[in-house]
């Protein structure tokens, strides 16, 4: 498996503000990784060392085997970074604006169908003042990836959308990992991790606080079961790390059929608060 990204000990203050205090980060070519924590933990600030946008205090820092503190243009052209250019860019058309990203770069996809993938064949034609908040992001996502970049950094990307404008945006990311680009997503949606990312990092105050799959995070899979059910009238609950056997007593118990019966682990929801509120 090739990296696509490798962070050693980074760090970056910002005058009082430790704003990343000594990230790790191993990111492999070819995966969905998100960086997930609550606003201020750090999260631009590590993606933007990433990208070359911004210097950091200390740490190693490789990103497709080059350091973003030396970028050169060939490195650059590889990477894709989702940025809000569109809105300087108003009186432009979609195709007009896409095309002219495309020049920029040796070798380009082609315009009409990144036009296509990201959903906006239909207003091609259009201004860019003419669109809705959520296909101007879809815009700025073509221009993000009209490079044919290996590697694309997308910083809260569905912020401000509505559900379907979510879930069409989701099927895109989909398509372009599919397609073997690495892609590294910051976000605070939970939802949106479970959707899409192989792996997931969590941030809080500068540092990472757990590392895994969105499915396993935080030891989920093996947290202690929750049994609920209904005793004449009254909700019943029970943690337990024997959940089947808690059943099949409660199934005696009643013999049969339990009434209102729930088994449930802890949701990604409730291991990232956990996470995310424990003391450093
Ligand atoms: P996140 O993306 O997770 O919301 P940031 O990386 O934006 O976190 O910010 C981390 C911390 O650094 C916050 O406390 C923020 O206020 C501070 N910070 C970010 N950028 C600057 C800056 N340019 N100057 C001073 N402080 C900053």
């Amino acid at each position: 498996m090739k990296t696509a990204v490798k962070v050693r000990g980074l760090t970056k203050r910002y005058g009082d503000v430790q704003a990343v205090g000594g990230i790790d980060l191993d990111i492999d070519a070819g995966e969905v990784f998100a960086i997930l924590g609550p606003n201020g933990a750090g999260k631009s600030t590590t993606v933007e060392i990433l990208e070359g946008f911004r210097t950091r205090d200390a740490g190693e820092v490789s990103v497709l085997g080059l350091d973003p503190d030396r970028p050169t243009r060939e490195w650059r052209s590889r990477i894709g970074v989702v940025l809000q250019t569109a809105n300087d860019m108003t009186e432009a058309t979609v195709r007009e604006t896409v095309r002219h990203f495309a020049s920029y770069y040796p070798v380009s996809n082609d315009p009409d169908q990144v036009i296509e993938q990201v959903g906006l064949t239909d207003k091609a034609d259009k201004r860019i003042r003419q669109l809705s908040g959520g296909q101007r992001r879809r815009l700025d996502v073509a221009l993000g990836v009209i490079g044919n970049p290996e590697l694309l950094f997308l910083d809260e990307p569905t912020t401000g959308f509505d559900p379907e404008a979510r879930r069409q945006f989701w099927d895109l990311i989909r398509h372009l990992a599919d397609q073997g680009t690495t892609i590294v997503l910051t976000t605070h949606y939970l939802d949106e991790v479970e959707a899409l990312a192989n792996r997931v990092t969590v941030v809080a105050k500068g540092r990472v606080v757990a590392e895994g799959e969105p499915a396993t995070l935080g030891g989920r899979a093996n947290a202690k079961a929750r049994v609920s059910w209904s005793d004449e009238g009254e909700r019943k609950t029970l943690e337990t790390d024997t959940p089947t056997r808690a059943v099949l007593e409660l199934t005696r118990r009643f013999d049969g059929e339990v009434p209102e019966l729930t088994v449930t682990r802890p949701t990604l929801e409730e291991m990232y608060l956990q996470l995310i509120e424990a003391p450093a």
